[in-house]
């Protein structure tokens, strides 16, 4: 596995279950991967003598990531089964090139255009109806590297800040967010998951809830684009996609992600192959596992701003009939930062919300003001 966060932790939990040996290698000491794997490489990714040997002692290679160095990639790919490959990952990490990726597909899209320096401004604002979001091509994730735009002089303004190549993208009215994951084989057998929908909070996802309640059409709609994304790609893993659905009822893909992916941490519990254990059958030329949902569910993240007054009150949210509790390992409990997450089952998708919204609500401790 390269990477080591909390994607790389379940992955290895599942592989574990499954008696697969793990080993992980990643810049960051006793990482949530690291904690729970056989073994553990700490070095950069431009380090290609510890990165070449490590791929050398294993049988075959993941990432938990998109964002690691193109080098680091190849020189992985070159010696053992990569899975997804470099096409995929060098795809989704580049905001420009994944559009356009996107776009060539056919799939629907906001309308964007790439901005590199203030003088490609002035064209860009005329193609693309304003308001809109500046956002980095390169290594964003969780809204990080987006500034909104709803006038030049704030678009130069992001430009500068971003200080970069970006895209200028409108921002669209959103009735509802929603991804789709999906898994292909070696073989290229896939096997695709029901939408599952998304709510954010200042950027990062917050809520996942499924079944979605989309309804069949955009249901079919989002697993063809999700199956064609998978091919075109040339995945063998999970990719994930994720959707906007816009007030006036069109549907859009925000962006691809080619591993599991947050708003399936959900099918741990209630899929009958879990995200993680997929990415290990894709890995391990096995084929691929159910994907039903078994039970309605709900997850949220807990990020760090819950710690601010102290330890969360763990056995309160535990409390909640069909909530269970993960935490990733991670010691600094940062504002923003993924920390865990709660799932909560229930016979419907309502009651699994307000148990796992509950239960959340139920670890703050004495002192939070929101309490
Ligand atoms: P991203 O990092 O691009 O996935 O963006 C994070 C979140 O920002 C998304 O999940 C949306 O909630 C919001 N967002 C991003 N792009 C747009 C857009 N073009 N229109 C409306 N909301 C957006």
């Amino acid at each position: 596995m390269l990477g080591s966060g909390q994607l790389g932790r379940m992955f290895a939990l599942a592989a574990r279950r499954m008696g697969y040996r793990i080993h992980v290698y990643s810049p960051e000491a006793h990482s949530p991967a690291a904690q729970v794997a056989d073994g553990a490489v700490v070095a950069p990714y431009d380090d290609h003598a510890a990165l070449g040997a490590f791929a050398n002692g294993v049988a075959a290679v993941t990432v938990e990531f998109e964002n690691i160095p193109a080098a680091a990639l190849q020189l992985v790919a070159e010696r053992r089964p990569m899975r997804p490959g470099p096409l995929a990952l060098q795809t989704a990490q580049h905001r420009l090139r994944e559009k356009d990726f996107l776009v060539g597909a056919g799939f629907p899209v906001a309308p964007y255009r790439r901005v590199s320096v203030p003088a490609d401004l002035p064209a860009a604002l005329a193609a693309v109806p304003l308001p809109a979001l500046l956002k980095s091509a390169a290594f964003g994730y969780d809204g990080k590297g987006q500034y909104p735009v709803t006038n030049d002089q704030e678009a130069t303004a992001a430009l500068t800040a971003i200080g970069g190549e970006a895209i200028l993208e409108t921002r669209v009215d959103l009735a509802c967010e929603f991804s789709v994951i999906g898994a292909r084989g070696s073989d290229g057998a896939q096997a695709l998951y029901a939408p599952i929908r998304n709510t954010h909070q200042a950027g990062i996802l917050d809520l996942s809830v499924a079944p979605s309640g989309l309804g069949p059409t955009v249901d079919r709609q989002a697993r063809q684009i999700t199956g064609a994304a998978l091919e075109a790609l040339k995945v063998v893993g999970v990719l994930c996609v994720e959707f906007f659905l816009t007030t006036d009822g069109r549907l859009m893909v925000n962006e691809v992600a080619p591993r599991p992916h947050n708003s399936g941490h959900l099918t741990i519990e209630a899929g009958a192959t879990s995200q993680f254990e997929q990415q290990v059958r894709a890995l391990c030329g096995l084929h691929l596992g159910a994907t039903d949902l078994l039970c309605p569910a709900a997850m949220v993240n807990l990020l760090g701003d819950l710690w601010r007054w102290g330890e969360p009150r763990w056995p309160a949210a535990l409390a909640v009939p069909g909530v269970n509790l993960h935490l990733y390992g991670k010691t600094q409990p940062r504002p923003g930062r993924k920390m865990g997450h709660l799932t909560a089952l229930a016979a419907d998708p309502t009651e699994a919300e307000r148990r796992v919204v509950g239960a959340r609500a139920a670890t703050r401790v004495r002192g939070d003001p929101e309490l």
